[in-house]
């Protein structure tokens, strides 16, 4: 759907009030100021102040303020009805609640607790996470709570905890500034993260050089230094291959390696093999680019290497991020000044929604939910014996395989839509189907909440106060401009809501979300997250807090690994958050994709964002000038794949796997390799590219693999959901 809705602030309205917020999309959290009058949102100020972004957004964050009166916000409790206009009739809040209730008691009481499951998000609040963690555990009792970070920032986590001890971006955005040297892995910076691009190019206004490694040159790409088109997942032999020839060269920081890391004697023997031909040959790079990449990144003095979804979308995805954690430890540039290191950070609180308890293994704090002493000490915050916990669940992908053997029979979701944003999505189709009893929680009507039986309509981003951890890890604030319409609810109230209709409301009776980040703050005590010297005054007064934050007279931690800088691992044996003090080089193997390319499906596909939708596309695809911006997904082919296949531009193009099809208009573009097809997957339905993908998993992360699989291309005919479409667009 791409409609737009007519706002007040269209006519030139003056706003009552401004609220000053952040933006509801992506990791950055970028600062703006709501205009809002009476209840409604009618449009946005910059927010100067805010140190992140200084007032610029990009277009999602100029467009944002046009959901909320959109149409299609529901506003009411809807039941499955065949029977109903569009397969729904609207439900008394209450009644809804107590329906839900009794279809969880009803498969609890037949088959057990862990018959129930619960897929979270990482756009919600950190205290609404928290909450839907604890829910799991102590309301539902039920092992089975995954989130959709599963599917954007566990490969870059299990990464940095291998080799740091600690997930989270080890600088601030303000080292950028002064690298000498900035290394971009799969990340289109401009589309996906557009407010990091201006630190790049100020990076680059100050003597900075720009490698940027990529399958596609993207547009920040077209203004790098040094470009590599990679083939996609071979990162981890690009990185292997620098390795080596920062040894040959003996571009290296022995002192820091001596001091402060182990294993690197191994690492060294592992990457011998990988000589500047061999990673040629491999990744698809021209040699000499292999060698100027490197004496770039090894001779540099102060350097910032990020990377994204293109390294860690893949079923080895955790090596790609240890391959490319190698070279930044073996420079030694890392927990100092202009020397830093960091993944980009996909959903709004994609930092904070993976700290505090939604993962299928965690607890509180970044704890572990097998550990007994981490056990422990969240019980007793949560005023609960630690046997009552649940042992660690299982990822969000196995609990639709769960669904299929029959071993979970309910579902509850909260602002999750697996049925575009999974892979091979056809499956989850039939799960959903399958399930005996769906809940949703949402503010739309998203596409896999049309296969509920229950849909309780949850709250906006601005209609609800609470803290998210945005994309350097640091704490800011989310303010309420306007209150939930109609029957629709705060999220942590629908939840406590659901816990005493259960007869269940131990521990579910917040009257407010700082009573759950005050009981958060205790939870987190102690543990690598710490955000107990955290308060929401503190955050507002200085425009954010770094965790960790151990003490209400501590200032924060923007700069991870510093002497200094406090660390309940180390405890003062050194920087890194291991009982050692000492980072860990892991050899990083190279291995091939899960399916590589062959005779009958001859060429890459690999997926990603556009610059005008946001993931799933549940609010973008409703915001019209962002639908009108880029209103259908589109396959870009280089033109000598093109010209082989007899394809033009605009062509109707089938992109076939072994597990689906989509068809799509090609755009032939000459910023992709030759032998590699993309398409964005922000749409539903037959509009998904997530039919064609293939649900091969990282072992370490369970990241599915986005980023390569194996199709072949035909001309089609105009599929029927373009019907009134011209042939070819001109
Ligand atoms: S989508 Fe991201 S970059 Fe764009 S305005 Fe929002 S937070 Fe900033």
């Amino acid at each position: 759907m791409s409609q737009s809705c007519w706002h007040r602030g269209d006519r030139g309205v003056q706003p009552d009030r401004l609220v000053q917020t952040h933006c509801c999309f992506c990791g950055q959290q970028c600062g703006i100021q709501l205009k809002v009058k009476d209840n409604e949102v009618i449009g946005f100020e910059p927010w100067e102040e805010f140190p992140f972004n200084q007032g610029m957004l990009c277009p999602k964050g100029v467009k944002r303020y046009l959901q909320g009166s959109h149409p299609d916000r529901l506003i009411s409790a809807f039941r499955r009805d065949p029977g109903a206009p569009g397969g729904f009739s609207s439900l008394d809040y209450d009644e809804a609640i107590r329906q839900v209730a009794d279809g969880i008691g009803r498969i609890q009481a037949a088959h057990g607790n862990a018959a129930f499951a619960v897929l979270s998000g990482a756009s919600l609040t950190t205290e609404k996470t928290y909450l839907m963690g604890k829910f799991a555990r102590v309301c539902l009792k039920t092992p089975y709570i995954d989130y959709n970070g599963r599917l954007c920032m566990v490969s870059a986590a299990a990464g940095n905890k291998k080799a740091f001890g600690i997930d989270r971006a080890a600088n601030p955005w303000s080292d950028i500034l002064g690298a000498g040297v900035v290394w971009i892995s799969g990340a289109n910076v401009a589309e996906c993260a557009p407010i990091t691009t201006n630190y790049v190019w100020q990076a680059r206004e100050n003597g900075a050089k720009v490698i940027v490694v990529d399958p596609r040159i993207t547009p920040l790409a077209r203004t790098c230094d040094l470009f590599l088109p990679i083939k996609p997942g071979r990162d981890v032999a690009l990185f292997n291959g620098i390795l080596q020839l920062m040894i040959e060269n003996d571009w290296l920081d022995h002192a820091f390696i001596d001091a402060h890391t182990v294993g690197f004697e191994s690492l060294a023997e592992s990457v011998r093999g990988w000589t500047p031909s061999r990673t040629a040959e491999v990744t698809g790079i021209a040699e000499r680019e292999i060698r100027k990449a490197a004496e770039w990144w090894g001779t540099a003095k102060a350097s910032f290497l990020l990377h994204a979804r293109g390294i860690e979308h893949h079923s080895h995805g955790v090596q790609n991020v240890l391959g490319a954690i190698n070279i930044v430890l073996a420079s030694g540039r890392i927990g100092r000044e202009n020397c830093g290191y960091a993944t980009i950070t996909g959903q709004a609180n994609g930092q904070g929604g993976r700290e505090h308890g939604q993962k299928c293994d965690q607890l509180p704090g970044a704890r572990d939910l097998a550990n007994p002493e981490h056990r422990a000490h969240v019980a007793k915050v949560w005023g609960v014996s630690p046997d009552e916990l649940p042992q660690p669940g299982v990822d969000a992908y196995e609990i639709f395989r769960k669904i299929d053997r029959g071993e979970i029979r309910g579902l509850l979701s909260i602002c999750f839509n697996p049925l575009v944003s999974l892979p091979d999505n056809n499956f989850v189709a039939r799960m959903l189907d399958k399930v005996d009893f769906y809940v949703a929680i949402d503010f739309f009507l998203n596409d896999t909440a049309h296969h509920a039986d229950i849909v309780l309509p949850g709250s906006l981003h601005e209609e609800d106060e609470g803290t998210m951890t945005q994309i350097e890890g640091r704490v800011i604030k989310i303010n309420q401009a306007v209150n939930p319409p109609g029957d629709a609810r705060q999220d942590w109230r629908i939840i406590q809501d659901l816990a005493a209709a259960l007869g269940r409301p131990h521990g579910f009776t917040f009257a407010h979300p700082r009573e759950i980040f005050e009981e958060l703050r205790r939870a987190s005590q102690g543990g690598i997250a710490d955000y107990s010297g955290i308060t929401w005054e503190k955050i507002e007064q200085r425009h954010g807090i770094f965790w960790p934050c151990p003490s209400e007279d501590h200032p924060g931690t923007p700069r991870l690994f510093e002497p200094a800088s406090h660390n309940p691992i180390a405890k003062g044996a050194g920087p890194f958050y291991f009982p050692d003090g000492k980072a860990r080089f892991n050899i990083a193997e190279y291995t091939a994709p899960t399916e590589d390319v062959d005779a009958e499906f001859p060429v890459i596909l690999t997926t990603g964002r556009v610059v005008s939708h946001f993931l799933s596309g549940t609010q973008t695809r409703r915001i019209g000038p962002l639908g009108d911006q880029y209103p259908e997904p589109r396959v870009e082919i280089h033109p000598q794949l093109a010209a082989r296949l007899g394809i033009l531009d605009g062509d109707w193009t089938a992109v076939t796997s072994r597990r689906g099809e989509i068809t799509v208009r090609a755009q032939v573009v000459k910023t992709i390799r030759p032998d590699t097809v993309f398409v964005p997957y922000h749409w539903a339905g037959a509009k998904s590219v997530n039919q064609v993908t293939i649900s091969a998993q990282d072992p370490i992360s369970k990241i599915p693999e986005y980023k390569v699989c194996a199709v072949r291309l035909s001309k089609a005919a105009r599929p029927p959901e373009y019907a009134g479409q011209l042939e070819r667009q001109q």
